[in-house]
């Protein structure tokens, strides 16, 4: 993924970079979109709709591309941020919205650990970042000793 901002003064692309922040030049910028053949896409944040709220369960293009951009990588794992899928931190069916704000990018894996393995998304407010954590132990250690007594049965020795 390759990223540019518009310059409206001089209505053209600039600062080009890959979406890990990494600088390229322009005319790579310009030889990469000939290579796939596609026009840049500019995202203007008066025009795109980054905020769906309920009207739509799915992410927009935009909204994507900005997920990409933003978390770099499954925030689970690290996967590869191209089978990224966009996930709802408050759920969908919680009555989540489809809001920038509310969605992180996390592999098809992980996404499966939020879903079916109860999963917590949060955010690092010292890396200013999302990440997934194990759910919390419902029986945690409080020092007493648990460790089930000898088995005396002679037929279950061996
Ligand atoms: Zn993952």
């Amino acid at each position: 993924m390759v990223v540019a901002d518009y310059d409206a003064v001089n209505q053209e692309l600039a600062n080009a970079r890959l979406a890990d922040g990494t600088p390229i030049p322009m005319c790579e910028l310009v030889r990469l979109a000939c290579d796939a053949h596609i026009l840049p896409g500019v995202y203007r944040a008066a025009t795109q709709e980054m905020n769906l709220g309920r009207r739509r369960r799915t992410a927009s293009e935009a909204q994507r591309a900005a997920l990409i951009y933003r978390d770099r990588e499954c925030i689970g794992c690290g996967a590869s941020a191209n089978r990224g899928f966009a996930h709802h931190v408050q759920f969908w069916s919680d009555g989540g919205p489809t809001d920038f704000g509310n969605l992180v990018l996390v592999c098809n894996k992980c996404h499966h650990s939020i879903h079916d393995d109860n999963w917590q998304v949060t955010r690092d407010p010292d890396a200013n970042r999302w990440k997934t954590r194990p759910p919390p132990d419902p029986f945690p250690n409080r020092g007493i000793d648990t460790t089930r007594p000898v088995q005396h049965n002679p037929l279950l020795r061996n």
